[in-house]
């Protein structure tokens, strides 16, 4: 009768199967807890496997510092033993900070028996109440005797004789998905979010331009994404401008550090505001901007020789503000000796709102403050400034002896790490 449970079509079950086993039983759950993560695109990297596995391992170990759980076995699925399912969810909101994984999920852990398993997935059914149901097996321990199709069909039998529920294949309302591994089988009972990417620190390192601002952050973020270890720099209009502009930006690197927290990143903060006032005094009104960027710039490229990171990023969008256009943004690329990386270079606004909120800094960013950059500019700035004028304007100043000396007198504050919960904000995409 149940012959066809685990194969490719829709199964019309007999009306007598349907009647539930007088002995159902809710789940006896009592199987320990797991959370099993999958690593994503670092399995995939051939001879840098190791190193790559390697970094995800340390990084997912630092975010979950003081919780009860324990990485138990390594491979490109790693389990994370917890005590029940209140610290699971403490673990998954961690572990979605973690870059590198490609999915994860809570599990119960049970032998590996059709019957055990149908018992241990009560818990799920008990709590979806669904009307059908489907069995995905997937099989990593490949010397198990029984295929996965044999599998989904005794496991599903046996859920059927306990729930007398149809099974439907293709548009179950439960989909039981197991894992059998070598000694034990996993029993999805909830799907995580995962960030993806590839583990921080093995694409090397790179300072960010974190303005306080909405941008920024976001950039530093998707550069992680990408492995890269971040450090930040921060460049006040002090001793013009108050403080506020620092110390959301240092709020917003506590935040970014969760994504880094094995080895997280400091924030040097860099006093710009007289060298703002000496770059205003030797040029025109409308070409302030790229030149204050090209210097910031320079500094940021003496900082990063120090830091030993390889490249700056920026939260540049092509076109968003005068600043940004080509000419303007080439005209900050000759002023750099290492790359500008600007991961937003093609997102809208919204969209970074959007990424922003997903990780509940939106409201942060958006807080009122003195944003250096306008200091001495006008409000019109060119969208392609000359060449020639910059180059004019900037022979009055000896900017690299400036550029060395603010990096040497750059504040190190230390953010720390932020490891509660993220509450995404209401204009985050859905997921
Ligand atoms: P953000 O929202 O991050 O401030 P923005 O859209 O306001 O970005 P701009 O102010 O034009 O853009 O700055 C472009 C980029 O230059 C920023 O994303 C940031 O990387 C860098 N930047 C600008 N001002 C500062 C600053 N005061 N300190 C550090 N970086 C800065
Ligand atoms: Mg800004």
């Amino acid at each position: 009768m149940f012959a066809s449970v685990g194969g490719a079509r829709k199964v019309v079950v007999a009306k007598a199967a349907l009647t539930p086993d007088p002995g159902f039983t809710p789940a006896s759950a009592a199987a320990p807890v797991r959370v099993l993560a999958k690593v994503g695109e670092a399995s995939l990297k051939g001879r840098n496997r190791r190193r790559f596995l390697d970094a995800l391992r340390r990084n997912l170990k630092a975010v979950l510092a003081g919780l009860d759980a324990r990485i138990e076995t390594g491979g490109s699925v790693l389990v994370i033993a917890v005590a029940d399912e209140v610290a699971a969810d403490e673990v998954a909101s961690r572990l979605a900070r973690v870059f590198g994984f490609a999915a994860a999920s809570v599990c119960l852990r049970c032998e590996r028996d059709p019957g055990r398993i149908a018992e241990v997935a009560m818990v799920a059914f008990e709590r979806r109440r669904p009307g059908t149901f489907a069995v995905r097996v997937r099989r990593r321990d490949k010397t198990f005797p029984l295929t996965s199709q044999d599998l989904e069909r005794e496991i599903g039998a046996a859920i059927q004789q306990r729930t007398g529920l149809p099974v439907d294949l293709a548009a179950p309302g439960l989909e039981l998905r197991v894992e059998l591994d070598v000694g034990a089988a996993y029993v999805h009972v909830r799907e995580l979010e995962t960030a993806g990417g590839l583990p921080v620190g093995t694409s090397g390192r790179a300072l960010s331009l974190l303005s306080g601002g909405i941008d920024s952050p976001v950039a530093s973020l998707l550069a992680m994404k990408r492995g890269l270890e971040v450090e930040f720099v921060h460049f006040s209009g002090e001793p013009y401008l108050g403080p506020t502009a620092t110390t959301k930006a240092l709020a917003q690197a506590k935040v970014l550090n969760g994504f880094q927290a094995e080895r997280p990143g400091s924030l040097w903060v860099v006093p710009f505001g007289h060298q703002q006032r000496m770059l205003s005094a030797v040029s025109d009104e409308s070409h302030r901007i790229v030149l204050y960027r090209r210097q910031m710039a320079r500094i940021g490229c003496a900082l990063a020789e120090r830091l030993d990171a390889a490249a700056l990023v920026t939260g540049d969008s092509l076109g968003q503000v005068s600043s940004q256009t080509l000419p303007n943004m080439s005209l900050v690329e000759d002023a750099s000796a290492l790359p500008i990386l600007r991961p937003l270079l093609a997102f809208d606004k919204r969209e970074v709102m959007a990424e922003a909120a997903a990780i509940g800094i939106l409201g942060l960013s958006e807080l009122p403050a003195d944003d250096a950059c306008p200091l001495f500019a006008g409000a019109k700035q060119r969208t392609a400034v000359p060449r020639p004028a910059i180059l004019e304007a900037e022979a009055q100043l000896d900017l690299d002896e400036l550029a060395r000396s603010a990096a040497e007198a750059a504040r190190k504050v230390e953010p720390g790490v932020f490891l509660d919960r993220l509450e995404r904000e209401s204009r985050a995409k859905p997921r």
